[in-house]
């Protein structure tokens, strides 16, 4: 795998020491109590529980530590209200499975609430780099949750988030580094119009099976492609800043302001309105899939899956 930030110094100072108590007093019971701190900008910490053994897990742990950094940094412009430090936590799977108190094997991020975030040590490369901007988006969602006591449908909080991971990808070139990518966008090819209207709750899954099918994973990513749709095709030219407006209307819910007037506030379109022009962009596109994923930031990925088929 090519290695592209092997040359660039670490945006801060790398440290192994242990934790400020300010960041210590952010931290869940649940973390793993020997985490040391590796590098941190202004009051953004990357800590650790892993004990890098070789020069080659020192510099993945430095790579990572670099791309939180740079990401935190984008997603922080995004968030102004945080008055805590951001503790941007790189574990072992020990570590991991301890914050949920049992072995979770596919989990490879978790944002834990608004200022602490955890990568797995061993996601690294470009996959790693789209779950950290994916978590990190969930940190922003969780700060608007916070100050509203409000929160838009499970879909959209990791529609939203995956299309600031993928999206990362797109905007760095490197969706040829992520093998995990490639496959979820072979798998959003058999997506149909059923899948989002249940997804959306327009109807109700007809048995288990159906209701398997559109699990979290497929939740997910089809509401990360409704958000692209809504940015690529809305309206006919669709809606540049989409994730700026989402931002804004996750900011903008309140017990009088419900999502679905949130919705209508932002886009300029009502929310039922959209999901079915979405439902039939679906039903078009159910064996194009180069029309599929046309001017999204899946584009050039599907390029990618299609050539290796
Ligand atoms: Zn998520």
């Amino acid at each position: 795998m090519k290695k592209t930030r092997s040359s660039r110094q670490l945006p801060s100072r790398y440290v192994t020491a242990g934790l400020a108590p300010e960041v210590k007093a952010v931290l869940p019971s649940t973390f793993p109590k020997r985490v040391v701190t590796i590098a941190h900008h202004g009051d953004v910490h990357v800590v650790t529980d892993a004990k890098p053994k070789t020069r080659a897990e020192r510099e993945q742990l430095k790579d990572l530590a670099e791309a939180y950094l740079e990401q935190a940094e984008q997603v922080l412009e995004l968030d102004g209200r945080r008055d805590e430090p951001l503790v941007l936590g790189i574990l072992t799977q020990r570590g991991m499975d301890g914050l949920w108190g049992y072995p979770v094997k596919y989990t490879s991020g978790a944002c834990v609430d608004a200022n602490v975030v955890a990568l797995r040590d061993s996601t690294g490369g470009a996959d790693g780099e789209a779950i950290i901007a994916h978590e990190l988006r969930h940190t922003v969602t969780f700060g608007h949750q916070l100050a509203t006591g409000q929160a838009m449908p499970e879909y959209l909080v990791e529609g939203i988030a995956e299309v600031t991971g993928a999206g990362y990808l797109d905007r760095t070139n490197r969706e040829a580094e992520g093998p995990i990518h490639q496959k979820a966008v072979s798998w959003m090819v058999d997506f149909t119009a059923r899948d989002a209207e249940v997804v959306f709750g327009h109807d109700e899954p007809k048995g288990e099976r159906e209701s398997k099918r559109v699990n979290g994973w497929r939740r997910m990513q089809i509401g990360a492609q409704f958000i692209e749709w809504l940015r690529v095709h809305l309206g006919g030219a669709g809606v540049p800043d989409v994730v700026a407006r989402f931002d804004q209307l996750e900011a903008s819910l309140s017990p009088e302001c419900s999502f679905e007037q949130a919705f209508a506030e932002q886009l300029g379109v009502p929310l039922r309105e959209a999901q079915d022009a979405f439902i039939v962009f679906l039903e078009h596109t159910r064996d194009d899939a180069p029309a599929r994923f046309r001017g999204t930031i899946w584009e050039d990925t599907w390029r990618i899956v299609a050539a290796s088929k």
